[in-house]
C-alpha cells in the first residue's frame, strides 16, 4: 500500500495549493462565471484529502484510496469542476489498480486515464476555454517526454510547465462551454479558472514528486 500512501500525500499537496489560491480562483470565476471555483475546489479537495488519508491509513490499495477520494470530491464540491475532478481521480486510481510501486508506464497510464475521463464526461473541445485547454497539453507533453525516455519526475515537470503556459494562454479565448458562456465577452483577457487551478495543481504535484 506504499502507492496508496503516496496518493494520499499527493492529495494533501493538492489541498495545500488549493487553500493558498482559493480566493484568487474565486475572483477569477467571478469575472464571467458564478465565483465559486475557489470554494468548490476547496470543499472537494478537503473531502478528498480526508478520505484518502483514512483509506491509506488502513493500508488499502492506491485504487481504493483514489476511488474514495474521487467520490468524496464529486459529492462535496458540487459544481462542474467537482464532478470532473472526482471522475478523473477515480479513473487514475483504476489505471493504477493494486500496484504497490509505480513504473513510468503506470504513471503514463494514470495521466492518460485522468485526462481522458474529463474529456469523456465534460465533452469540451480544445479551444472551448475550459480546463481541457490545460489538460491536453499536459497529457501530450507528459507522454512525449516519457516516450523520449524521460524519468517520471522530469516528464511531469515539463508537463506541468506546459499546463501552466496553456492555462495562461486561455486568456485570449472566448468560453464556449460551462457557466462562463453567457458572459463570454467579460471573460476575454482573463484565463479560465479551471485551467488555472489545474496548472497550479500540476506544478505543485510535480514539485512534490521530484
Ligand atoms: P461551476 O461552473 O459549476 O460553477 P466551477 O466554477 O467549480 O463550477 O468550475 C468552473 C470550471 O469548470 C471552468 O473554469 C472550466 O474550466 C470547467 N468546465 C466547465 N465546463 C466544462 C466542461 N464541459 N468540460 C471541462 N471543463 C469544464
Ligand atoms: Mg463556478
Ligand atoms: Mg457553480
Amino acid at each position: 500500500a506504499d502507492l496508496g500512501r503516496l496518493a494520499a500525500a499527493v492529495l494533501a499537496q493538492i489541498q495545500d495549493v488549493v487553500i493558498e489560491h482559493e480566493d484568487e480562483l474565486g475572483n477569477l470565476d467571478a469575472i464571467a462565471g458564478d465565483g465559486d471555483h475557489g470554494i468548490g475546489m476547496r470543499r472537494g479537495i478537503d473531502a478528498a484529502a480526508a478520505a484518502g488519508r483514512d483509506v491509506s491509513a488502513a493500508g488499502l490499495s492506491v485504487q481504493r484510496v483514489l476511488t474514495a477520494a474521487g467520490e468524496a470530491w464529486s459529492e462535496r464540491a458540487g459544481g462542474t469542476s467537482g464532478a470532473l475532478w472526482g471522475s478523473a481521480v477515480i479513473a487514475a486510481g483504476l489505471a493504477l489498480g493494486n500496484k504497490d510501486a509505480y513504473r513510468g508506464a503506470d504513471a503514463a497510464a494514470a495521466v492518460t486515464a485522468f485526462v481522458d475521463a474529463i474529456t469523456a464526461l465534460g465533452k469540451a473541445e480544445p479551444g472551448d476555454k475550459t480546463m481541457v485547454d490545460a489538460l491536453l497539453p499536459f497529457k501530450d507533453t507528459f507522454l512525449a517526454a516519457f516516450d523520449g525516455g524521460a524519468q517520471v519526475a522530469v516528464a511531469l515537470a515539463s508537463a506541468a510547465t506546459a499546463a501552466r503556459e496553456a492555462a495562461d494562454a486561455t486568456a485570449s479565448l472566448r468560453p464556449l462551454k460551462g457557466r462562463a458562456r453567457p458572459l463570454a465577452e467579460k471573460s476575454v483577457g482573463h484565463p479560465d479558472p479551471g485551467a488555472v487551478s489545474f496548472g497550479l495543481i500540476a506544478a505543485r504535484v510535480s514539485a512534490y514528486i521530484d
